[in-house]
């Protein structure tokens, strides 16, 4: 497998921070929708209260998602900086750009990728 070219690797650091961008937004709102439930508990009934509450666990299940991948982006990120980018962490290959463009901020090559989620 060939490296990244210049051009590939510009698409992708434009593609992880506009993922960057999307989810710091999305977290922002996430946060909102957590805030919610105290301010429902004092008002409302029991039935709507529980309500309130699965909702809310829905959304800090979201967020606890959206902030592991935002950490995996901004180290993508930061790998393009020092040069370290599109490498398999596993078995320090180099990951496919196809790969990369639908998940750029994969760490571990296909193979790794499918040996892990196997185990
Ligand atoms: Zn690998």
């Amino acid at each position: 497998m060939s490296e990244l070219t210049p051009a590939q690797l510009h698409q992708l650091q434009t593609s992880l921070t506009n993922i960057r961008k999307e989810m710091e937004q999305q977290l922002l709102l996430g946060k909102t929708a957590t805030d919610t439930v105290v301010l429902d508990q004092s008002a409302i009934g029991r039935v709507s209260r529980m309500d309130a509450i699965q909702q809310q666990s829905v959304a800090v299940t979201t967020r606890d998602q959206t902030l592991i991948r935002l950490k995996q982006v901004i180290a993508a990120l930061l790998a393009i900086t020092e040069d370290d980018y599109g490498y398999c962490h596993n078995c320090g290959e180099t990951i496919d750009f196809k790969r990369l463009e639908v998940q750029p901020e994969s760490r571990l090559c296909l193979a790794c990728q499918s040996k892990a989620d196997a185990a």
